[in-house]
């Protein structure tokens, strides 16, 4: 019996993420392929739902709208901080993620996005909010996964988690 891609396997895949204009955002090209746990949205669920049910040596190119990958961009996401509330050894420049205190116990990831004279521009939205992913897939290897990756919810070996 040939192994499908289902909830509580760990799937082993190659991937090349591209853009709407074509440019590679990442890729495993060159790297062992990346474990994922199916089911426990390790991925993002646009691909999670396309890759259900592919067998071993299956091939897909995957189109993920914004709303099943990371997200519509917030435009009221961006805050303007003044770099006087950095640490001084604080690596500011554009790309940097940084975690703003809020409210209690409340944390906001962000991504420095613009640096101006004494002004830094910092958004909430993940970098890729409101971008359309193109996901080219080859399915390598697919395997039941232990019952320590279910209840840690990803998996453990070559290509998932090292701890
Ligand atoms: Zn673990």
């Amino acid at each position: 019996m040939s192994e499908t891609v289902a909830a509580g396997k760990v799937v082993h895949m190659h991937y090349t993420l591209t853009n709407p204009e074509g440019e590679t955002l990442d890729s495993s090209e060159g790297r062992e392929p990346l474990a994922y746990l199916h089911g426990a949205s390790n991925i993002v669920p646009g691909l999670e739902r396309q890759l259900s049910g592919l067998a071993v040596g299956a091939h897909i190119d995957a189109v993920v709208s914004p709303a099943e990958g990371y997200g519509e961009r917030n435009p009221n996401a961006t805050h303007v901080l003044p770099k006087s509330a950095f640490p001084e050894d604080f690596p500011i420049a554009v790309g940097t993620p940084l975690a703003l205190q809020g409210e209690g116990e409340q944390v906001l990831h962000c991504f420095i996005v613009a640096v101006k004279e004494d002004q830094v521009m910092v958004d909430a939205n993940h970098p890729l909010a409101g971008v359309t992913l193109n996901f080219s897939v080859d399915i390598v290897e697919i395997r039941d996964a232990t019952d320590e990756e279910k209840t840690h919810g990803h998996p453990h070996g070559p290509g998932g988690h090292h701890h």
